[in-house]
């Protein structure tokens, strides 16, 4: 038996029926011409030419109109016989299914492209085989056209065309062909409708090669492992959580059969990562329910905790007893974590203490290190700030009951921003560096009570902002306009008083 033989030589009047009314459905056009002020119109379909319009009489149908073939009753659009039709042309990819000539168990499936032309009127079919598609029980196989050395190549593995040489065409697969195809092989209850859906999948070739090659799949769907044969049709990550070669129910799902009832009882479909975590934490000694697995699934638990580099036992067990703790979630437990021990390490904290490690309460142990990291970090930026102050001293000013002067440490920014609920806080870094200045002004009456905030930059008053980021009253405005002039301006030259 060869490749080959297994492929009808012809095409079939039903594939060309399916071509004609389905894939260019929308490809019909009447052409239109005059003679002696008659209209006659010739429809490319059911290729009868007819009167359509008689001198005198209003009506005659004109070009890129829609109408209706008044013989095959096929909506058309008008043309004028006398222009180009070139532009007319179209094309698709079919994927075609058929059962095998020779065996009565297998099916084929080719991959067409199919244009239509009208370069006589008529809509003419062009049928071009890209690639051809064997699945029998226990074995599949593809071959694909190479035009350019007009030579059939096989390939190693079974690949769609859809998202590779054909992904620009528009793609047409007919179901009910293949709902009849299946009839009577050992693919008719392969569940293959459940998968017809996934992107650049629609061809099915990936889910008949699987059905072809493990007669796990039809009952992997039914028992709820749905998720799992997706995974593996689309190419994604399955963690080897399926032995597609086993050939019981356990051996393929490398779960035992207590554990299976467990997860019937759960009612959890599961994900191929939920298996992973299953496996995973149970190898750890610290075992868990399908609902938990398919949870730290979800968050890739077991990656993360590689990468944080602890063992996935005593991790699992702290961050279970956090998230019950917290009401939180394993992810946010493990980034907690990761933040809290970064921190640990930067202010000098024994990790090899496990009272150190796993804190008892990890929210509370990680809010105390951030508290400590930002004390630290402020203890640098005071000492920052106070190297330039005696500098921006020189800037201070007086007049009508207020006074402007340098914001002296990053605790009195960070107090002016809570009590004037602006943002000057933010500034406290870069005005410790010396990229900005920031100024307070105060009542002289009043000097330790927040009023207005001023950021001075390049000699001017970049911004001078006060409770909830209100701009200047006319009072404040007035004062900041004379410290401008006063302190901001080069320095006019005095007057010599003449001795
Ligand atoms: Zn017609």
């Amino acid at each position: 038996m060869e490749f080959k033989d297994h492929f009808s030589k012809t095409v079939s009047q039903e594939l060309i029926d399916y071509v004609k009314n389905v894939v260019f459905e929308e490809d019909r056009y009447l052409f239109v011409r005059r003679e002696k002020k008659v209209q006659y119109g010739f429809c490319s379909h059911c290729r009868q030419e007819y009167t359509t319009n008689y001198p005198h009489v209003k009506g005659a149908l004109k070009h890129n109109q829609q109408t209706v073939c008044s013989h095959c009753q096929s909506l058309v659009t008008v043309k004028s016989a006398g222009r180009g039709r070139k532009n007319l042309y179209n094309e698709a990819y079919v994927v075609w299914y058929e059962k095998s000539q020779i065996n009565p168990a297998a099916i084929v499936a080719v991959g067409l492209l199919v244009g239509i032309h009208f370069d006589n009127y008529k809509g003419e079919l062009v049928f071009g085989t890209v690639t051809s598609y064997l699945f029998e029980p226990g074995y599949s196989e593809q071959r694909f056209y190479a035009s350019w050395r007009d030579k059939w190549t096989k390939l190693k593995n079974i690949r769609s065309e859809i998202p590779g040489t054909m992904r620009y065409k528009k793609l047409y697969v007919s179901y009910d062909k293949i709902r009849d195809v299946v009839k009577g092989t050992p693919f008719q209850y392969s569940t293959w409708e459940q998968y017809k859906d996934i992107f650049d999948r629609e061809d099915l070739v990936h889910f008949f090669d699987l059905a072809a090659r493990y007669g796990c799949i039809e009952y992997l769907t039914k028992i709820g492992f749905h998720s799992c044969v997706k995974a593996k049709i689309q190419g994604d990550r399955t963690y080897g959580a399926i032995n597609w070669n086993g050939k019981t129910l356990e051996k393929v799902t490398r779960l035992s059969k207590a554990d299976l009832k467990q997860l019937q009882k759960e009612g959890i479909a599961p994900e191929p990562a939920t298996l992973h975590s299953y496996h995973k934490f149970k190898k750890a000694g610290h075992p868990i329910s399908f609902a938990q697995a398919s949870w730290f699934g979800i968050f890739n638990f077991v990656g993360k905790a590689a990468e944080l580099g602890e063992p996935l036992g005593p991790l699992a067990k702290y961050t279970l007893k956090q998230v019950d703790k917290q009401d939180t979630s394993p992810q946010s437990v493990l980034l907690d974590l990761r933040d809290y021990w970064h921190e640990a390490r930067d202010l000098g904290m024994d990790l090899s203490k496990d009272s150190v490690k796993w804190p008892n309460n990890l929210r509370d142990a990680h809010i105390a290190t951030t508290k400590r990291m930002k004390v630290k970090v402020d203890a640098e930026l005071n000492a920052q700030i106070a190297e330039r102050l005696p500098y921006l001293d020189h800037y201070s000013f007086s007049k009508d009951g207020l006074f402007i002067r340098p914001a002296a440490s990053s605790i009195e920014l960070f107090e002016e921003g809570k009590i004037l609920h602006h943002c000057v806080g933010q500034y406290t870094e870069r005005y410790a560096k010396g990229e900005t200045n920031i100024f307070v002004v105060r009542r002289l009456v009043a000097p330790d009570i927040p009023f207005y905030t001023a950021e001075i930059r390049d000699g001017k008053v970049f911004q001078c902002r006060g409770h909830r980021n209100r701009g200047q009253t006319k009072e404040v405005a007035e004062f900041m306009h004379n410290f401008a002039a006063e302190m901001l301006q080069p320095k006019r030259k005095r007057r010599k008083i003449p001795a």
